[in-house]
Parts: structure tokens; C-alpha cells; sequence
């Protein structure tokens, strides 16, 4: 059958189609047998209809960050929505943009008024559409919730090709559907964004330990006083084995009202002899990530596979857990930029439905950045294979997955994931997607 009618262009070249089927993950490569550049919202719903009516699937692509082909369709048509980036507006408490706009575009728009997206992802060259529909964790998320906890509306482009506007008061079925959601029922086309004002700077601490349980401990004493603005931490592996833990975080601050050192790290166990403080302008501090994809561009490691895993633990169990987990790592599993980030979370913070937390008040991200140094695909494979044991042995602790992860999953398994959440799921696909045109990359349906 034809295409239907576009504004914008079907592109078909083997070139485009290649490239489409790469993520940053490098591990899964499916080839579409499109990809549209969409010239307006109606071309993204013409395109669902078309594939619908033809028994084939689409999947939206942002900025192609995911590490496992969650965001690639074999045999169907990808959605590039990267070119659909518009800032439309941004007021005193709010910013409305296209989805395919990253978190660094709307940073800047936000901040030329004085204001800021209350949670940012650590790299802000992640597209809003990408991140809404998988939570979105940053520094505040202890505070503030993920990223789809600060969406206020969303325009969405549902599976069977209809435009609905949904909110928490419109249409709130599709509305919490879609905030990590895995997109399932639908294609973000517009977000509207929760700001608030932004400070002028950041006083930065990183704060060095020698034993996983003293850094736990004051992790845990920062997040119960919620004494910094942002709380982050790791494990860094040594290349003579054993770990470097770090707990990172910072105080915002405007002008010459300076964070007092003395009262921000009463009590804490680190060594201090070691620690690095500073004082940062808060978009620099925004942008810390971006040194860091500059040197492994350079080096070439950013292209290498990254079996990336992200899961929670709840409080109870944490210590056992990371302990025995540590145990079984090292730089290898990691290579040399790789580090295990570990931060503590209110779990009532997280409010958005499909995002799955551990049932106790405190909860730990617990997280595997891996950067292997080679590009064998034996050796990220083996990486594979390890996250999904790893991920079985934090489920059996009480823990749950934070999507973002590399390695495959059954409907059956999303089924637990989502446990409670799994029938409204369900439900909202019967109703938005009927034909189960989307997004196949995640394996839910
Ligand atoms: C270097 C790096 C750092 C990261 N840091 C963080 C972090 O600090 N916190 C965190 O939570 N995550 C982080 N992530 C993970 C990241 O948030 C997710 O992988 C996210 O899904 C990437 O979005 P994307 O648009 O870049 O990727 P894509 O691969 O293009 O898309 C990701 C998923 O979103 C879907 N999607 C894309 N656009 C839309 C849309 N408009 N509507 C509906 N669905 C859509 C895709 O189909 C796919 O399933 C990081 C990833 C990398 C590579």
C-alpha cells in the first residue's frame, strides 16, 4: 500500500535506515523499513494509522539514547521526532515545548528567564519525550520525583492515530499511561514542563569514603535532613581492585547568600582530607556530564556497547545487597570510566504510577554505568548476561527495575514489574493502541 500523504518526508535509503537501527547502547541493531521526519503532529498520526492498517509497528526515536533497542522497529517505520524541538512559550512556572527538544534546550530557554526544570537528568542531551516515558532520574529526584512528575500536560499522539491533549484532569487514563510508560499507548508530540526560579550557583561537594556502610549512613543522614539540594553518590573502582565511594551532591545558592560549609557537613564520616568542594555557576554545574562525553567521544569508548543496568533496592536491604553485588565487580565489568551509582530516594517522591519502586520509605538507586574499554561484542554480551542476574537477585531482595537497562525481558516478567499497575496498562493500550502499533522495543505486549 502507499504512504499516506506527509507534510514532512518518508525517508526510505538504506543510509537513514541503518543509522536508525544504532543506539547508544550498540548491542541491538533492528532496521525499519522507514524513517519519517514528520512535518507536523498529524503526519505522526498518519503514519500510526498507515502501519496499524498495514499490521505493522512504528516506534518514536529522540535522541537514541537507549541502551538495548528500546527505541528500534524491525520492519516497521521509525518516528524521528528529533527535529520536532520547538520552545513554544515559557512563563513563570512553566515551559511548553515540542518532545523531541532536549533537557539541555529547555535548560537554556528556562534559564534566559531566571528558572530551571526542577529535575534534571545528569546528561541533558536526552530528549523530553525519551525520558517522560521512562521516569527520568536526577540529583533532586529524592526531592522533586523524576522528570515525569514534573510534567504538568502532555499532547500525545495516541497508537490508533488520535491527538489528545491529557493532564491530570483530562484525560488522566492516557496522562498516567504515558509518564514512564515505555510508550506504550502513544507518541509525546508536546510537553508541557513544570520551572522554578533557578539559583545563580552551585556549591558542589564530593565527599570520599572508604567502606560502602559509613557512605550509606550519611547518605541516608543527608536525605532525612534534607540538608543538600542535590544527592548523588558512587562506587569507583580502583585498578588495583577494592572501590573509591563517593558521596555527590551540592547546595544551591543565589549571590552573596554562600552555603555554610561547617553546618552542610556536621557529622559526616568522610575523609575529609580528600574531599574536593567548590563553588560552580549553576549551568556549568548543570552541564558536569559534558566533559565527560567529550573525553570518551575522543577516546572512542562512547561508540563501544554499554550494557547499562538501573535498578532500586529498598533501604532494608540495601547494604546486603550492595556489599554482595560490589563483591562480584570490578574495573573489568566496568572498564575505566565506569562506576556503580548508588543514591538514596524518598519513595513517596515518585509519583508518576508505572514507575516502580521498592514498598519502604527509603529506597537506593543502584546503578551500572559501563564504558568497556572494547567494542567485543562477546565481552557486552557476557555484560548482558550478568545484568540479568544481577537484576534477578535485586527483584528477590525486593527490588525493582528501572527500565533503562540492558537485557531482555517477557511480558511476563513486565507483568511483575508492574505488578498492581500491570491492568490499568493493559487497559489504556486496549484503548489507545488497540492494533499494538507501538513501540515493540521494550517487549511489554
Ligand atoms: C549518557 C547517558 C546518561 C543518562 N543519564 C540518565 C540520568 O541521569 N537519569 C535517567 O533517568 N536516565 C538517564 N539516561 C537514560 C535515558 O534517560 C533514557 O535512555 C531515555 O529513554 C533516553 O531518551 P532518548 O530520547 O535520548 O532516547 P531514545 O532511544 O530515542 O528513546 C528512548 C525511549 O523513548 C521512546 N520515545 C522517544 N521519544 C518519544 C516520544 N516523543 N514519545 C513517546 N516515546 C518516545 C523511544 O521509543 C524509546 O522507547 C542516560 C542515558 C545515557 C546514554
Amino acid at each position: 500500500m502507499e504512504p499516506p500523504h506527509l507534510d514532512g518526508e518518508l525517508l526510505k535509503d538504506e543510509a537513514s535506515r541503518q543509522a536508525a537501527a544504532v543506539d547508544f547502547g550498540n548491542l541491538v541493531h533492528n532496521v525499519p523499513i522507514g524513517v519519517l521526519r514528520p512535518g507536523s503532529t498529524a503526519d505522526v498520526g498518519r503514519i500510526l494509522r498507515w502501519m496499524g492498517d498495514e499490521g505493522k509497528q512504528v516506534t518514536p526515536q529522540g535522541e537514541r539514547h537507549s541502551v538495548y533497542g528500546r527505541s528500534q522497529v524491525d520492519g516497521g517505520v521509525v518516528v524521528d521526532m528529533s527535529g520536532r524541538k520547538d520552545v513554544h512559550s515559557v512563563e513563570r512556572d512553566r515551559i511548553v515545548v515540542d518532545a523531541g527538544a532536549k533537557w539541555s534546550d529547555v535548560l537554556d530557554a528556562a534559564l534566559q528567564e531566571g528558572l530551571t526544570p526542577p529535575v534534571l537528568t545528569e546528561y541533558l542531551e536526552l530528549s523530553v519525550g525519551g525520558t517522560i516515558v521512562v521516569g527520568g532520574v536526577g540529583g533532586t529526584t529524592w526531592r522533586y520525583g523524576t522528570q515525569s512528575d514534573t510534567v504538568l500536560e502532555l499532547e500525545v499522539v495516541t497508537g490508533d492515530g488520535r491527538v489528545i491533549t491529557c493532564s491530570p484532569d483530562r484525560e488522566p487514563r492516557l496522562f498516567d499511561a504515558m509518564r514512564a510508560g515505555l510508550g506504550q499507548v502513544g507518541i509525546i508530540s508536546r510537553a508541557t514542563l513544570s520551572l522554578t526560579p533557578a539559583q545563580d550557583s552551585a556549591r558542589r561537594y564530593q565527599l570520599i569514603y572508604g567502606d560502602l556502610d559509613t557512605m550509606l549512613a550519611d547518605q541516608r543522614v543527608l536525605l532525612r535532613e534534607g540538608r543538600w539540594d542535590y544527592l548523588q553518590g558512587a562506587a569507583v573502582p580502583g585498578e588495583a581492585g577494592g572501590w573509591t565511594y563517593l558521596v555527590d551532591g551540592s547546595k544551591l545558592f543565589s549571590g552573596a547568600d554562600a552555603p555554610d560549609d561547617d553546618a552542610l557537613l556536621a557529622g559526616l564520616s568522610d575523609d575529609r582530607a580528600q574531599a574536593q568542594i567548590g563553588t560552580f555557576p549553576y549551568s556549568d554545574y548543570a552541564y558536569r556530564f559534558a566533559p565527560l562525553e567529550k573525553s570518551l567521544r575522543s577516546n572512542g569508548h562512547w561508540f563501544h556497547p554499554h550494557p547499562w543496568l538501573a535498578t532500586f533496592i529498598g533501604d532494608s536491604a540495601a547494604q546486603s545487597v550492595l556489599a554482595a553485588e560490589l563483591d562480584l565487580l570490578s574495573m573489568a565489568d566496568l572498564g575505566t570510566y565506569g562506576r556503580v551509582l548508588i543514591f538514596p530516594l524518598r519513595t513517596r517522591s515518585i509519583r508518576s504510577p508505572l514507575m516502580r519502586l521498592p514498598a519502604e520509605e527509603v529506597s537506593f538507586a543502584f546503578n551500572l554505568l559501563r564504558f568497556p574499554v572494547t567494542d567485543s561484542e562477546e565481552a557486552a554480551n557476557a555484560m548482558v548476561k550478568a545484568n540479568r542476574a544481577i537484576y534477578e537477585r535485586v527483584r528477590a531482595a525486593g527490588g525493582t527495575l528501572n527500565p533503562v537497562s540492558a537485557f531482555p525481558m517477557s511480558t511476563e516478567e513486565w507483568r511483575t514489574h508492574f505488578g498492581s499497575r500491570w491492568d490499568g496498562l493493559c487497559t489504556a493500550k486496549e484503548l489507545y493502541d488497540p492494533k499494538h502499533v507501538l513501540t515493540p522495543g521494550y517487549e511489554v505486549f
